[in-house]
């Protein structure tokens, strides 16, 4: 499970996109949200949006792994898809907020690879927040104040990334995951291999 927490407006979508574009082992999970859809996002792609009545009844039944609420908003991970994912062998990416990974890692914190994305400065923060034009200005302020609290949490992260230019930071958390899948204790079948090799020799 590779987990990507950033403020909003760090990059943190566009990277998650080209990660996918590139990668066949890895699946997004797709969370469920009381926000309303901004221009373009597309239900079950962006997110599932949803009501806070079925959003309340989904987290009361169990049917998230975890929950937050962001910016006066509900989010959550629907559990089935991420175990689906992981039992076919899947890595699966989270685009989730410090609250939930914090949650993932009580539960599973042996199989969880955290990133923390940085931006440049807070000029180009608030920059790429305008250009993205899809928010009002008070949301941006919003969002802006709130930066400052999410980057607080970058020391619960296991590798930082700052985000001065796409192609460079994909390369990077590329990296990182391929470094991650190579641990000894993710290599399925290790001991058979090893076994066998050994009583080949
Ligand atoms: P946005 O509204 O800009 O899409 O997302 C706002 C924040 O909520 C981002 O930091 C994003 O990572 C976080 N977020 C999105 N989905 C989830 C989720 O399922 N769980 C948690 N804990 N945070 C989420």
């Amino acid at each position: 499970m590779l987990v990507l927490s950033s403020p909003s407006g760090a990059g943190k979508t566009t990277l998650s996109r080209r990660l996918l574009a590139h990668d066949g082992d890895i699946t997004m999970s797709v969370s469920v949200t009381t926000r309303p859809p901004r221009p373009g996002e597309v239900h079950g792609q962006d997110y599932f949006f949803t009501d806070v009545p079925t959003f309340t009844r989904m987290r009361d039944a169990g049917e998230l792994l975890e929950h937050a609420t962001v910016f006066s908003n509900m989010y959550g991970t629907p559990r089935g898809a991420v175990e689906k994912a992981l039992s076919q062998g899947k890595d699966v990416l989270f685009d989730i907020d410090w609250q939930g990974t914090q949650q993932l890692s009580e539960n599973a914190a042996q199989d969880l690879v955290k990133v923390f994305i940085l931006p440049p400065s807070a000029e180009d923060l608030e920059k790429r927040l305008r250009t993205r034009a899809q928010d009002t200005d008070e949301v941006v302020r919003q969002r802006m104040a709130e930066a400052s609290d999410e980057i607080s949490h970058y020391f619960e992260y296991d590798y930082i990334i700052v985000n001065h230019e796409v192609e460079d930071s994909l390369a990077r958390l590329q990296a990182i995951l391929a470094a991650e899948r190579q641990k000894r204790e993710r290599v399925t079948g290790l001991a058979q291999f090893v076994n066998a090799l050994r009583a080949a020799l």
